[in-house]
């Protein structure tokens, strides 16, 4: 189940629950229903259709999300975006001749395809076929990942066919991490190394930078030492942005109080980057 948007493929899936996740709705790995209330005219014929009873007309209309079975009736019914299916399963050979249609322009650009998520390596068979068949037509492939997952199943599948590897580092203090993510990070910083050993030049971390969460001085200083000492020489920074909120609420998902509704100032930014000087920065 996946998101397309060549040349970035976002997976649905996820094994951490990061409270700031940016992209909410690539958690659930089965696809969902999101409500857009500037689009909706309010004509309730998705209420008529709802067999469950899940949908209530109000100001804005709401899905009662523990009702709802997904069974997509309202899709059907609804006269503009209002409602809309969000994932999609692409059998590889239907995904395939869609990435290849950018494949020109990949060449001139020196891109590839990116996948994303959610977590990519939730699918790990998948990702597997989906990298060797990119890698057959010389295609470039970067993998977008949180750390979380086995080494020897990464190794088998995945390792030889991702030409960059861009591994998220969130938050340095264990328990910090199982507060905001839902998982200690002892296996992610295990994997972490080891990816460092095997392709020290194919491996960036990137640090998302979340107000009062990871992007404090502590936290920031912790990880550029963790980062040194393994011998990293670049890393990327990626600052806050507030978009996954209102995602989040599209999809009936509660979002933290802590979690700020402003995009970081270049002054905030810019005391972040401090910490890492040591480190050839990119931004994506
Ligand atoms: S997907 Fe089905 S159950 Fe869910 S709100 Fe729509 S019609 Fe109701
Ligand atoms: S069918 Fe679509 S436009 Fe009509 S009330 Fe439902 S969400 Fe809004």
């Amino acid at each position: 189940m996946a998101q397309a948007s060549a040349p970035r493929f976002f997976f649905k899936g996820c094994n951490l629950r990061c409270i700031w996740c940016q992209n909410p709705e690539s958690i659930d790995p089965s696809y969902e229903i999101g409500f857009y209330s500037g689009d909706c005219i309010e004509c309730g014929d998705c209420v008529k259709v709802c067999k469950t009873g899940a949908i209530q007309i109000d100001n804005p209309l709401k899905i009662d999300r523990g009702k709802c079975d997904r069974c997509g009736d309202c899709l059907e019914v609804c006269p503009g975006m209002g409602l809309r299916k969000i994932g999609h399963f692409y059998p590889i050979e239907e995904l395939i001749p869609i990435l290849l249609r950018d494949k020109v322009f990949y060449e001139v650009s020196g891109g590839g395809v990116t996948l994303s998520g959610g977590e990519p390596t939730f699918h790990m068979g998948y990702i597997s076929s989906l990298l060797q068949e990119l890698k057959m037509w010389g295609i470039h492939t970067a993998i977008q990942t949180n750390g979380f997952f086995e080494w020897s199943e990464f190794e088998a599948k995945v390792l030889n066919w991702a030409d960059l590897i861009m591994f998220d580092v969130k938050l340095a203090d264990s328990k910090g991490h199982l507060k905001y993510t839902g998982q200690e990070n002892h296996l992610i910083l295990k994997n972490l190394a080891r990816l460092l050993e095997e392709r020290p030049k194919d491996v960036i971390p990137r640090i998302p930078l979340i107000p009062g969460i990871t992007a404090t001085t502590q936290n920031l200083q912790a990880i550029s030492e963790l980062l040194q000492g393994l011998g990293v020489t670049k890393c990327s920074l990626l600052p806050y942005n507030p978009t996954g909120l209102s995602k989040a609420e599209n999809i009936g998902k509660a979002v933290a109080p802590i979690l700020s509704r402003h995009i970081m100032t270049p002054e905030e930014v810019k005391s972040c980057k401090q910490i890492f000087l040591w480190a050839d920065l990119i931004e994506f």
